[in-house]
């Protein structure tokens, strides 16, 4: 193509783009698809880390796209309205225009009608003229031929000079007579021709008028079809597009249901018996798990007490999520909260430090993955508490289980089975 306009340089600038974005949006979609998955163990491996990882970054990339899509469409959406409402308005202008017309053809119509009245009208009364003008000078000429008989009759015929004089008027008022209605006619003539000539003009300036319309709905006949071509455009992105938010809708169900596998997959307790939660030499429960006098009135507690230095550090009992590190206001002080999965939690009260590094990950993330035996903290006396001690609280499906039966100081095997609690 050698020629092109600015608008169809415009609008092809435009299909490059769209083409260009659905090509990048493809090479995306194959990405996600690729996406190695594998759920064969039971455990969560650290393979299974990796894909979670993975499909977590990939939904994001879905979620990012989505965003995109649904603005796209947005703006297509609006663009596509305001079009057609410009063709709307179009249409209706392209109908007063065409009743315009119609009024002026009718006009046009009615003053060829009068102007052929008018031709015919000129015709007979040019018509008339001649036929007269022919007589008159046919009877002039007779007049003149016999002129001198006539004049000698008439003054001959006179019977006095009187007479004579009336005669001879009567010839010249003949004539006069003649000549006043051949001026009459004459009259006539241009009057008929004033009225065509204003006829005619009113006749050319109605068509000039005509000529304008229709130049007008030829204008806005081709500015339809562009609009029409250009809302067909829209609409074919638009449809693409959805069709890439439908593919995309199933891509992110696809992941999202990856990533819950995996989540319930790592929410497992992966099994072994808990640890005791501090230094083996701080063994003695100094309030049990159970009814007890606090402040003078009966309380169940919950958890159990060892008393420990200040500072002292706190172990995690067992491999898990921290999904809670902060101050408490219920009284537990300082107090953090592990998830080891299959609905098995741990909570650790009053500590008068967090781990700072722990802190800033939690700060960060809003959990912290913690190893069996990691430092979760320090033995303090904050919140509701008289003096330096831990209070350790399990907790199976939201109900609290005597850790005692469940941990030892000196590692050997306890009472009960944590994994009981689950199975
Ligand atoms: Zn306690």
């Amino acid at each position: 193509m050698l020629f092109t306009t600015e608008k169809q340089q415009m609008s092809m600038k435009k299909h490059f783009s769209f083409a260009l974005a659905a090509v990048l949006a493809l090479a995306l979609i194959a990405t996600l698809i690729s996406s190695p998955f594998t759920a064969d163990s039971e455990e969560f491996t650290q393979e299974d880390a990796a894909s979670l990882d993975a499909a977590r970054e990939k939904l994001e990339q879905i979620n990012e796209r989505q965003a995109e899509l649904s603005s796209s469409l947005k703006k297509y959406s609006n663009e596509k309205n305001s079009e057609v409402k410009a063709k709307q308005t179009l249409e209706q202008q392209i109908t007063e225009t065409e009743s315009k017309i119609e009024t002026i053809e009718w006009i046009i119509d009615n003053l060829e009608a009068r102007l052929e009245e008018k031709n015919a009208e000129l015709e007979q009364a040019q018509q008339e003229y001649e036929d007269y003008h022919s007589k008159y000078v046919s009877r002039i000429r007779e007049n003149y031929e016999m002129g001198t008989t006539t004049y000698l009759e008439v003054i001959i015929m006179s019977e006095n000079f009187s007479d004579m004089l009336t005669r001879y008027d009567y010839i010249r008022d003949m004539m006069d007579y003649d000549n006043q209605i051949l001026v009459t006619m004459c009259d006539n003539i241009a009057f008929i021709e004033s009225i065509r000539a204003e006829i005619i003009a009113d006749y050319n300036e109605q068509q000039e008028m005509l000529a304008l319309l229709s130049a007008e709905k030829t204008s806005q006949a081709a500015q339809i079809v562009d609009l029409k071509d250009r809302i067909d455009y829209i609409s074919k992105n638009i449809a693409q597009l959805q069709e890439e938010q439908e593919e995309f809708e199933r891509l992110e169900a696809e992941f999202e249901k990856q990533i819950n596998e995996l989540l319930d997959k790592k929410k497992k307790y992966a099994g072994g018996a808990f640890m005791w939660p501090l230094e083996s030499k701080y063994s003695r429960i100094s309030s049990g798990f159970g009814w007890r006098k606090l402040y003078g009135k009966d309380d169940f507690h919950y958890a159990i007490d060892i008393p420990a230095d200040k500072g002292a550090p706190v172990y995690a009992a067992a491999d898990g999520t921290i999904i809670y590190y902060g101050w408490t206001n219920t009284g537990g002080g300082n107090k953090c909260v592990i998830d080891h999965g299959s609905k098995l939690m741990t909570h650790y009260n009053h500590m008068s430090a967090f781990v700072p590094e722990l802190q800033k990950q939690f700060k960060e993330n809003g959990s912290v993955e913690v190893k069996k035996g990691d430092v979760i903290g320090y033995v303090g006396s904050t919140g509701n508490s008289t003096g330096n001690h831990l209070d350790f609280k399990i907790l199976y499906d939201g109900t609290a289980y005597n850790p005692a039966l469940y941990v030892t100081p000196d590692g050997s095997k306890p009472e009960k089975d944590i994994m009981d609690l689950i199975n």
